[in-house]
């Protein structure tokens, strides 16, 4: 059987991997992924997401502004966007506790307008937590964003959050981390929850997963991700491949009703 796996988070705007699409996208070929979602972080260069998904059928796009983002907050421009043909996914939004070079304040206010806009679409979310696991919870809770539910991305948090995180209807994605000699915690965590609610993902280009860490990562190197969990869980690769992408197009319906009409 042939294997189909697939990126849910990625950047392929950004310079370092914008410079190289051909090759990216080549890689990805390669290496039996046959989709990606490319995730935007700001307004300002949104249209370069958009124009990436418009110009290959196999990307799809999410539109948002992420909690670190120093740009203002332009909410009725993001409602615009987010209504772009191949936009399956508000995001990236959500809390970084790590680095506050914006105020907590403005980002919980921040998270809470993409969800509204996400309830207003029925678009799924993509969620950034980083050491705000209780915080994002809460609002995720207040504004009921299990309407519309999404996916915790590149997931580093506790048991724990990922619990509360599934109870609000959210899927957790585990990124190149889970490859990661030191990161046992998060191999905790994707042995426990129900692979009927994990995502994979690079976070391209950063955290490229053994063995290439320390390079700019790419989609293709989601295998790798892929490869980890399979190992962790004790299933084939091609149990995970299955199971991952149907998922994705579980909760990315927009996604697969794509998919289904090209
Ligand atoms: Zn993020
Ligand atoms: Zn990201």
């Amino acid at each position: 059987m042939d294997l189909m796996l697939i990126d849910s988070h990625c950047h392929l705007d950004f310079p370092e991997l914008a410079k190289k699409r051909p090759e990216t996208l080549m890689h990805m070929v390669e290496n039996e992924v046959a989709y990606a979602l490319c995730v935007g972080v700001n307004l300002r260069h949104a249209q370069r997401v958009l124009d990436i998904s418009a110009q290959h059928p196999n990307i799809f796009a999410a539109i948002g502004v992420h909690p670190l983002e120093q740009e203002f907050f332009d909410f009725e421009r993001l409602a615009i966007l987010a209504k772009t043909e191949k936009v399956v996914a508000i995001g990236e939004t959500g809390l970084d506790y790590y680095r506050t070079s914006v105020p907590v304040q403005d980002q919980q206010a921040r998270l809470r307008a993409h969800i509204h806009l996400a309830r207003d679409l029925g678009k799924p979310l993509i969620i950034h937590c980083r050491e705000a696991g209780e915080d994002t919870i809460a609002i995720l809770q207040e504004e009921k964003a299990d309407e519309v539910g999404g996916v915790f991305h590149c997931f580093t948090d506790s048991l724990k959050t990922a619990e509360k995180a599934l109870a609000l209807n959210f899927f957790i994605s585990f990124s190149g981390i889970i490859t990661f000699a030191n990161a046992e915690n998060v191999r905790e965590v994707a042995r426990h929850i129900p692979l009927e609610k994990i995502l994979i993902e690079t976070d391209s280009p950063y955290l490229s997963p053994l063995p290439h860490r320390g390079k700019t990562n790419e989609p293709a190197y989601v295998k790798h991700v892929a490869e980890k969990l399979a190992e962790i869980r004790g299933l084939s690769l091609e149990e995970v491949a299955l199971q991952t992408t149907q998922n994705f197009f579980h909760l990315f319906k927009e996604a697969r009703l794509w998919k289904l009409s090209s």
